[in-house]
């Protein structure tokens, strides 16, 4: 048993799924970054994208559901070549479904992406847009260089297409600590964003989501490095806060991956802790009965510590 499951069974708590509310979809691993922080080891020489058979396969699934949001993350989702499609076949689906899009802002700005900021505005596509910090300094260090520049400029643009203005165009921002510690408040973080993005760029947003680095991935692999991984997960033990249990987002999403597989969380996705059936074969979403996955339970790890820590950590930000 792992530490995380024995931390809840000694509270008594159960960890199991609520009803599935959002669809989060991680198209694949290929972006036009490689982020220090990054979980999932995403980068311009992955391999691993969805095609357009397992898009289709994933939108028949969901016109039978009512889940009402899907939530598209990579890699950067619009590397694929199929990400327009997807989105074209989610918003033509007869009950209306509300599309999300986890954008790292710099793709809206490189060569053979032109047109993609306006596609997302006249699809009313809710854009959450990773940026550590609002510095260059501390931006570049965790992106690379040029990065905060590039974001700056996309952040403009979408700021002129009426995101973060119009109440139909969504634009939070997602920080990220630079190194080994945990978020500070969620609110005094917003406002120090916005009092900064707003008076040196003229820019504006809806909400800033605070979200815990995971100690899996490259972030793990950095903190190695630096001798830090043992310290930065009792870190994450020490600071474990059980009132963060009910807002998880393992509770109420469905995480698939690029080949239609099934997991918990994007986390466990990338842990390749795939759900199973009785006879241990891996699940696809496809598989699913919607109506019969409540009160399932829910495939823990040690990392489900950066989740549970301090106020807490989800793909919407802190939770508590
Ligand atoms: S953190 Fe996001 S933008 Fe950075 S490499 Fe990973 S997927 Fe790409
Ligand atoms: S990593 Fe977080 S979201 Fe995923 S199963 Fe663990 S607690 Fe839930």
């Amino acid at each position: 048993m792992n530490r995380f499951a024995q931390k809840l069974e000694e509270r008594s708590i159960s960890f199991r799924r609520g009803r599935p509310e959002i669809l989060q979809v991680n198209v694949g691993k290929l972006c036009n970054l490689t982020c220090v922080h990054c979980h999932v080891n995403a980068g311009p020489k992955r391999k691993e994208i969805m095609t357009r058979t397992t898009i289709d396969c994933i939108v028949d699934w969901l016109a039978k559901t009512e889940i009402p949001t899907v939530d598209l993350t990579g890699g950067a989702p619009e590397m694929i070549p199929d990400f327009r499609y997807f989105i074209e076949r989610v918003k033509g689906l007869r009950a209306s479904r509300h599309v999300i899009d986890r954008c790292n802002l710099t793709i809206l700005l490189e060569s053979g992406y032109e047109g993609l900021a306006q596609f997302l505005a006249r699809h009313r596509v809710e854009i959450i847009a990773s940026m550590p910090c609002y510095t260059a300094e501390n931006v570049n260090a965790q992106r690379g260089e040029g990065v905060f520049d590039g974001s700056i400029a996309a952040l403009q643009l979408l700021n002129s297409l009426g995101y973060g203005i119009n109440s139909e165009l969504l634009l939070h921002l997602v920080y990220n600590p630079v190194g080994a510690f945990l978020p500070g408040p969620q609110d005094e973080l917003e406002a120090d964003y916005k009092r900064e993005l707003f008076s040196h760029f003229g820019i504006v947003f809806n909400k800033l989501y605070s979200i815990t680095n995971m100690p899996i991935g490259r972030f793990a692999a950095f903190l190695r490095h630096n001798h830090q991984l043992q310290e930065y997960m009792e870190l994450l033990v020490d600071a474990f806060n059980p009132t963060t249990i009910d807002g998880l987002m393992c509770r109420n999403t469905i995480s698939v991956g690029w080949r239609g597989e099934v997991y918990d969380c994007d986390f466990n996705q990338q842990l390749d802790m795939q759900w199973q059936n009785p006879n241990e074969s891996g699940l696809f979403l496809w598989d699913i009965d919607p109506d019969k996955i409540d009160n399932r339970e829910i495939m823990t790890g040690n990392h489900c510590f950066g989740c549970t820590a301090g106020a807490g950590s989800s793909c919407a930000g802190a939770l508590l």
